[in-house]
């Protein structure tokens, strides 16, 4: 069906634990995103791993978002995180899950951790705890505060929880080990003081858990079986295995990490796409040069081909960086199939046909699809006066130039052969601003009788006809490949010429019909789409989603 069967160490893990059945319900996986920006598409990744192997192996995917962090998240971004999922063409069904929701329980593992002597109230500061954390090479020191008997501890933390202190006055720490070599290990800080209201939770909590508490819990108290994590959070396993192996919970998870995607001219950090945003870098989260779900979308990219790029670039345990052309691909060979074909000139010439009737106009069959007879076709007007693309014209033209120039011969697609007789220029700046020609009524259609050739091709639009648009053709958000590997600013690698917004392009008058969303191959131009927020029957916007690449590679272009 697609390439998703090609197996990864993920699945070979899955079919051996449902093999020694150790899931006698089932799979259970997760995607658990904190709602602190927009999905990108290193998520993408994540969301067709987690629900990719529980509908493959007939379990279930929750979703949860990780919302214990009251100064970052926000409803809005719960409910765009949604949307994104959903269009991606997953469904969490009555799964929604809030780790927020949990706060009453995760306070109770905490209490059952300080009552097994595993928990102590802490009054180091932030600095002194850092200071007494030790280094990789050195070991840490034990806080003076490690043996307050339970009965304090017990006491303190409920006065936390009370409000009777101030923000990193106190903290409650997992009792472990200040010498393990695995830092995380080092007395952990499981609880802290922040009076700050939580957007879904509001004012009823000053105490909130730390991530690492929270999420392995929450994915006990869903009994989650696999919990499918980037590999950033290797050295937290051994910390969530001992929450786990010391609280009495529901079920046992396990953590298996991969590789997140890194993908170039771009960066996948929601941290940074918030200051791109903020910073009016970008015309916000669903700017279509942005790797966000929702920039994707809006640039035309359709579910499919996201969920195709993801089985493509695979699975493994190596940190990679994939080629941003890899994304393309993946587009281009859907679109290919499934996109009607149309015409519109971007950047237009106009020609005048001498020799052809006044006020004469026809319609001209053209083929919706050139390899696709099922697609239909549609009709497309022809008069004297017609405009092509700018660039499809040259004056001192070399002998390769298979265009139009002083003297030559060329198809108007689905049309007439045309020559060009003389060049209209303006007197003062040289520049060309009509093309007188003459066509030959017998290639209609845009064949010879006599079964002359010409080698060139040419997309055109009717003047009466067409009708005024915008195009938007983008570029790589970024001029350098890895913008926040190198010493530089990753803001200062921006490419300034990411957009380039063309105001006078003329659509033939079928693409007024659009509707937003819709796609389309411009022939010769590339793959667009109508804007899904800006598109106006009369006003129509589309968005470049990507250039044919057959075709700039002929014009030596990019
Ligand atoms: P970011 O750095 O973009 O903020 P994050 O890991 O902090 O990413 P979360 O909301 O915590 O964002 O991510 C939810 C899930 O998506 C996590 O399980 C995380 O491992 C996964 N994930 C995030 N970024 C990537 C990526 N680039 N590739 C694969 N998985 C990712
Ligand atoms: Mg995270």
């Amino acid at each position: 069906m697609n390439n998703s069967t090609t197996t990864h160490f993920i699945r070979k893990i899955i079919e051996d634990d449902i093999a020694q059945g150790r899931c006698p319900a089932g799979i259970h996986t997760r995607f658990p995103p904190e709602p602190n920006g927009y999905l990108h598409i290193g998520h993408a990744k994540a969301i067709c791993l987690n629900f990719g192997m529980a509908t493959e192996y007939q379990g279930k995917c929750n979703l949860r978002f990780d919302d214990t962090n009251p100064e970052k998240e926000d409803l809005k971004y719960v409910e765009a995180i949604q949307e994104d999922v959903r269009w991606l063409g997953f469904d969490w069904e009555d799964r929604l899950f809030f780790a927020s929701d949990y706060f009453t329980r995760l306070f109770e593992f905490a209490v059952a951790l300080i009552e097994q002597g595993k928990a102590y109230v802490d009054a180091l500061s932030a600095e002194q705890m850092r200071e007494y954390r030790g280094t990789l090479t050195e070991p840490g020191v034990d806080s003076p505060y490690r043996e307050r008997p339970v009965a304090e501890n017990l006491d303190l933390f409920r006065r936390m929880k009370a409000g009777e202190f101030a923000d990193g006055e106190l903290s409650l720490r997992a009792k472990i080990d200040m010498r393990a070599p695995n830092l995380n290990l080092r007395d952990p800080v499981i609880y802290r003081i922040r009076r700050t209201p939580h957007y879904r939770a509001g004012a009823a909590w000053c105490i909130y858990p730390m991530y690492d508490f929270t999420h392995c819990l929450s994915d006990a108290l869903e009994h989650v079986t696999h919990s499918l994590c980037s590999l950033e959070f290797e050295d937290h396993r051994p910390l969530y295995d001992w929450f786990i192996d010391n609280l009495d919970t529901p079920a046992r998870p396990r953590q298996y990490e991969f590789a997140r995607l890194n993908l170039e001219y771009t960066v996948l950090s929601k941290r940074k796409l918030v200051e791109l945003v903020e910073g009016g870098y970008v015309r916000g989260w669903d700017d279509p040069r942005m790797p966000t779900l929702s920039g994707l979308r809006r640039r035309g990219f359709t579910p499919h081909s996201l969920r195709t790029f993801c089985a493509r670039i695979g699975l493994t345990k190596n940190d990679t960086w994939i080629d941003a052309s890899m994304l393309e691909h993946a587009i281009r060979d859907e679109l290919g199939v499934t996109a009607p074909r149309r015409m519109a000139v971007l950047r237009p010439l106009k020609v005048v046909i001498d020799n052809y009737p006044d006020d004469q106009e026809e319609l001209l069959d053209a083929a919706n699809h050139p390899q696709d007879p099922s697609m239909g076709t549609r009709q497309i007007p022809f008069g004297k006066v017609l405009y092509i693309e700018q660039d499809d014209f040259m004056e001192d033209a070399p002998r390769k130039f298979f265009r139009l120039a002083p003297g030559r011969e060329v198809r108007l697609r689905y049309a007439y052969f045309i020559t060009c007789n003389e060049v209209i220029k303006d007197a003062a700046s040289g520049a060309v601003l009509e093309l007188r020609c003459s066509y030959d009524p017998a290639t209609r259609g845009g064949n010879a009788p006599d079964g002359r050739k010409v080698k060139g091709t040419l997309h055109w639009v009717s003047a009466r006809h067409a009708q005024l648009a915008q195009a938007r053709l983008y570029d790589r958000l970024f001029a350098v490949a890895n913008p926040d590997q190198g010493k530089q600013d990753w803001k200062s690698c921006l490419n300034p010429a990411s957009l380039e917004i063309l105001d006078d392009c003329l659509i033939e008058p079928d693409l007024t019909q659009a509707a937003p969303e819709q796609r389309f191959q411009f022939e010769r131009l590339g793959y667009f789409c109508a804007d899904r927020q800006d598109w106006q029957p009369d006003h129509p916007v589309f968005n470049r989603i990507v250039t044919l690449r057959d075709s700039w590679a002929k014009m030596g272009k990019r």
